[in-house]
């Protein structure tokens, strides 16, 4: 893919890895041309003064070069929000783990989506101030769920995808992107699993509700596995 030899873009840290000495190489998710890894020369040297920008979850502001090789050269960072309550809580990081999972998954090296940023960043910003483990679970499968609707993953959940009805809807047929009526769920297809009453309704309202306001919804603990269960099994239907 031939691109200008330089780019400055707003970029989310998604993590590194030490590469020689004194470098890392840091994936970025990018606002203008998605997920990329690029090597940070200098470092991990204790007066690194671009080291310290790049913690995971960090927004930033990252000026690239693109040489000869696959991999960009970081030439610059400025921070916009360090997002510091991510990385004093195990707990937000997990959750912030299993977003940076989905990305990984959804989204091939170098697949712009400004729109799927925006989310990220709305949802990093929420959990680096989540105050318990229920909140940021919600506020992650919020996000999640969203990013699958943003890539036309997830889009019904009002009538049957098989068939079109609209009563009492039971199951999630991945393959198919969405519910299905308990006639069509008779038919057992392998990809089709039972979603409960409360959990229909856990996923219509973390997809419906602003990220912000998520904390206030109800979620019990098995509607958040179903949710989790819908979402892992699309991924694994469309994701790499
Ligand atoms: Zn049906």
């Amino acid at each position: 893919m031939k691109h200008e030899r330089y780019l400055k873009t707003d970029a989310l840290v998604m993590g590194s890895i030490r590469l020689r000495e004194a470098d890392r190489i840091v994936t970025f998710y990018t606002k203008e041309r998605g997920r990329l890894s690029a090597v940070a020369k200098g470092v991990r040297r204790t007066r690194s003064r671009i080291g310290g920008r790049l913690e995971p979850f960090s927004l930033v502001h990252v000026m690239l070069y693109s040489g000869s090789g696959s991999l960009y050269t970081v030439t610059g960072v400025e921070t916009i929000r360090s997002f510091q309550g991510m990385r004093e809580s195990l707990l937000r990081m997990e959750e912030g783990g299993r977003l940076f999972e989905s990305l990984r998954r959804l989204f091939p090296e170098e697949e712009e989506s400004p729109s799927s940023f925006n989310l990220l960043v709305r949802g990093v910003g929420r959990l680096s101030t989540a105050e318990d483990r229920p909140t940021a679970a919600k506020v992650v499968l919020s996000t999640r769920l969203k990013l699958l609707m943003a890539l036309g993953y997830l889009p019904e959940l009002d009538s049957c995808v098989q068939c079109g009805s609209d009563q009492l809807l039971c199951g999630f047929r991945p393959s198919m992107g969405g519910m299905v009526c308990p006639d069509c769920f008779a038919e057992e297809h392998y990809d089709c699993f039972s979603i409960s009453a409360n959990g229909l309704t856990a996923l219509r309202d973390l997809l419906e509700s602003p990220i912000s306001d998520v904390d206030r919804l109800p979620l019990d603990a098995a509607a958040a596995a179903e949710v989790e269960r819908a979402i892992l099994r699309t991924l694994a239907h469309h994701g790499h």
